[in-house]
């Protein structure tokens, strides 16, 4: 069995041209390159037709361990995914307060995936391992068996997955990224994708007795939605512990309307488990304050801490990459790969000149180590700022304005 190399194809909104034309092209296209880079886009198509009906094309990651620059064509299997994303951004789902006034408040976020908010947001998270390729796999899995009506009293599996760590290591930003990637993934299979982001504080009314109704209403937007067999649809619900904190200490409401609301949301999950296109993606900042309840309806807990080293030198190489882009670092200069870098300190290189950047690079990604990936993602942006403060600077200079913002940043850190 060849290993698979997926390779998703942005078709451009006015295209018409029939997918499958265009898969034949595509895959014509990729064996006459013969060699692949994965984690790559290819922007500027030559040839005709796919010029006219392409916005792009990405050779996706192969694998997040090992960073292999180039793959033989002839030892792939290639899935090619064709697909038009979706422009309309984020759509506000609103529901009657509960209030008699007629007010009404925001319950949930809505996408149409694939969505042109979350292009390029999977590449750009990078973890430990294999934690993006497994929970993937995992939630294709979940869905072939939902579909193809798998019972759940021989084989045991859930629709319900928790990601759980510290604040800013991109869980919420994960959850987003694999509603949009299965929607690519699964597109032969699921005509639209729909993605609900739950925002929970507002499912406490002021009136909290209305909370439990608040939720029946959320939930009766979502049944709408799934309805719908040939649509995926993805409810995500951020931050799950302001849920299920509320259920022990209720601040000053009575408490057993806190506990009829988190109830409420737990049988609205279980009910929604029953349809098959359905999955249910939940986020904490704590572990152990989420409720127990919840957190057995979860059949895959996965921890998300900051990102490793060699993580952390991916993060900030794509930040220099993208000021470079940008002309703010200039002229634009190689930055090597974390495993070719480590390499060549391992081999005393320090001396070779075209390795002095990337080294310092690394030296500043250890000093790095334990901030977030949110903090980690900031700290260029203020390096330019504090630092750099003029419209072009020498990576050289970037670096050093880098490492000066990574010193302020640890002193700041150790004296709170
Ligand atoms: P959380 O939900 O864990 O608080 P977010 O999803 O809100 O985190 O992350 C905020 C931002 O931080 C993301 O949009 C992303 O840019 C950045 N980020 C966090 N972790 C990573 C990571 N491991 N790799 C790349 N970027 C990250």
């Amino acid at each position: 069995m060849k290993p698979v190399l997926h390779v998703e194809v942005v078709q451009k909104k006015q295209s018409n041209v029939l997918q499958t034309t265009l898969h034949n092209y595509v895959l014509a296209g990729m064996e006459a390159r013969k060699i692949l880079s994965p984690g790559t886009t290819l922007t500027n198509l030559s040839n005709e037709l796919l010029s006219d009906h392409v916005e792009s094309i990405h050779i996706c990651e192969y694998n997040n361990e090992g960073e292999l620059l180039s793959l033989n064509v002839e030892d792939l299997e290639l899935r090619i995914h064709i697909f038009k994303l979706d422009d309309e951004g984020v759509q506000l789902e609103c529901i009657d307060s509960g209030d008699g006034d007629g007010h009404e408040v925001s319950a949930a976020q809505h996408w149409v995936l694939p969505s042109r908010d979350f292009n390029g947001l999977w590449e750009n998270l990078i973890y430990e391992s294999n934690i993006k390729e497994n929970l993937l796999q995992y939630m294709e899995t979940t869905l072939l068996f939902s579909d193809r009506n798998v019972s759940p009293h021989v084989i045991t599996w859930n629709r319900v997955i928790l990601l759980h760590g510290p604040p800013g290591t991109g869980k919420t930003s994960l959850c987003k990224a694999l509603a949009h990637k299965l929607a690519i993934r699964l597109s032969k299979r699921y005509s639209c994708g729909q993605l609900l982001e739950v925002n929970s504080h507002s499912l406490f009314s002021k009136w909290f007795s209305e909370s439990g109704k608040l939720v029946m209403r959320m939930f009766s937007k979502v049944k709408d939605l799934v309805e719908n067999p040939n649509a995926l649809v993805i409810v995500l619900i951020d931050e799950v512990e302001s849920l299920t904190h509320s259920r022990s200490s209720s601040g000053g409401v009575e408490p057993s309307d806190a506990i009829r609301t988190v109830n409420a949301v737990l049988t609205q999950i279980d009910e929604l488990k029953k349809y098959p296109n359905v999955l249910i993606m939940a986020t904490s900042n704590v572990t152990d304050a989420i409720d127990l309840a919840f957190v057995d309806r979860a059949d895959i807990k996965q921890y998300i801490g900051p990102p490793p080293v060699k993580g952390i030198y991916k993060i900030l190489s794509s930040c220099v990459a993208e000021l470079s882009k940008a002309n703010i670092i200039t002229p634009k200069e190689e930055i090597h790969t974390f495993d070719g870098i480590v390499q060549v300190q391992a081999k005393n290189g320090e001396d070779v000149p075209a390795f002095k950047n990337s080294l310092q690079l690394l030296d500043i990604s250890r000093q790095c180590e334990g901030l977030n990936g949110r903090t980690l993602r900031k700290l260029p942006y203020l390096a330019h700022a504090l630092y750099v403060q003029k419209p072009a600077a020498t990576l050289e200079e970037f670096l050093a304005a880098l490492q000066k913002v990574v010193i302020q940043h640890k002193s700041e850190m150790s004296e709170l």
